[in-house]
């Protein structure tokens, strides 16, 4: 490692420099040899039907099972994966996989809906409609189960183009969560020109509800707004009993966070939700 010495500040940022795109050339071999091999696969966090008392359905959260790292969570390779365009390959795996899964809950007679998340890079060449289109027929999947999650960055660009898109999958049935709302520019005139059906109101918000009356009083006022403009809204990043409680009482129709469940692989999914929902129930 560079050393900070004699108050050489260009020498020891250059150095920095370096070596991270040193690292990062060895994070990108490592992520083309992962998907080569496959070392990845989905995660499910439950979803809390917050009206109901019961899971609704899950997010679909991308692992890398790194060969000498171990589990490796999305924060770490996924910006790298934007740049590098593997992005595009990654997630098209994401959405087959997603639609496996989905047709496989229809088939044991499970409700459940399930959301992928979506990089703006992939908007619109890397994840055309048809694709969409091609997994859901391919899974036989009944495509109001499937939502993809995209963030207000890809309305930073040519909104035209992102607005076309959006149509498109969304006249094949599939719905779009509007995902980390409160933490970009969270214009409400995105609201009224693009065709979404749920916010996700980010975890910051929520998890400061109870020490900041100005997060409870602002989760309070996007869940009002949200269920003015006839959209969803589920609140992300729920770890405690007393927040659960608060958007409840809000009106909010959805939770997701620890408090209900972490992230658990397919095998475990089944078991973990019907313990929630005895718990929810009960
Ligand atoms: P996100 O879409 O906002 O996903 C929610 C993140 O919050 C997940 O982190 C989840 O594990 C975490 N989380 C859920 N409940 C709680 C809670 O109660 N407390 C706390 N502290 N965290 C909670 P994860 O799985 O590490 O994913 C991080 C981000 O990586 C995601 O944020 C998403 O932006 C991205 N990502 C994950 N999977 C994919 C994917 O398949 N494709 C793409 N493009 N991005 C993905
Ligand atoms: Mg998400
Ligand atoms: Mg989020
Ligand atoms: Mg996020």
């Amino acid at each position: 490692k560079a050393k900070l010495a004699g108050g050489n500040q260009a020498a020891f940022f250059d150095a920095t420099l370096a070596e991270t795109a040193e690292q990062r050339r060895h994070l990108e071999n490592d992520l083309r040899q992962a998907v080569a091999q496959r070392q990845f696969s989905l995660y499910y966090q439950p979803i809390a039907d917050l009206a109901r008392h019961r899971i609704a359905g899950a997010e679909a959260l991308i692992r890398w099972h790194h060969p000498e790292r171990g589990l490796v969570p999305p924060d770490q390779f996924i910006p790298v994966v934007e740049q590098s365009g593997l992005i595009n390959e990654i997630g098209l795996w994401v959405l087959d996989s997603a639609c496996r899964q989905l047709a496989e809950w229809q088939a044991a007679g499970c409700p459940h809906y399930l959301s992928i998340n979506v990089s703006g890079r992939q908007i619109p060449d890397g994840l055309p409609p048809q694709a969409v289109a091609a997994a859901i027929a391919r899974h036989g999947i009944a495509p109001e189960r499937l939502a993809l999650e995209i963030t207000e960055g890809i309305l930073l660009g040519d909104i035209g183009v992102a607005r076309a898109w959006l149509l498109a999958v969304q006249q094949l049935g599939v719905r779009l969560y509007l995902d980390d709302f409160g933490t970009g520019y969270s214009s409400l005139s995105y609201l009224k020109r693009f065709p979404l059906d749920t916010l996700k109101i980010d975890r910051s918000f929520v998890q400061d509800m109870q020490a900041e009356s100005s997060d409870h009083s602002l989760v309070e006022a996007i869940v009002a707004m949200a269920r003015s403009l006839r959209l969803r809204v589920v609140a992300e990043g729920v770890e405690s009993a007393a927040q659960l409680q608060m958007l409840e009482a809000m009106g909010c129709h959805y939770a997701q966070g620890y408090h209900l469940s972490r992230p658990v692989p397919a095998a475990d999914f089944a078991e973990v939700v019907a313990g929630i929902d005895r718990r929810l129930a009960g």
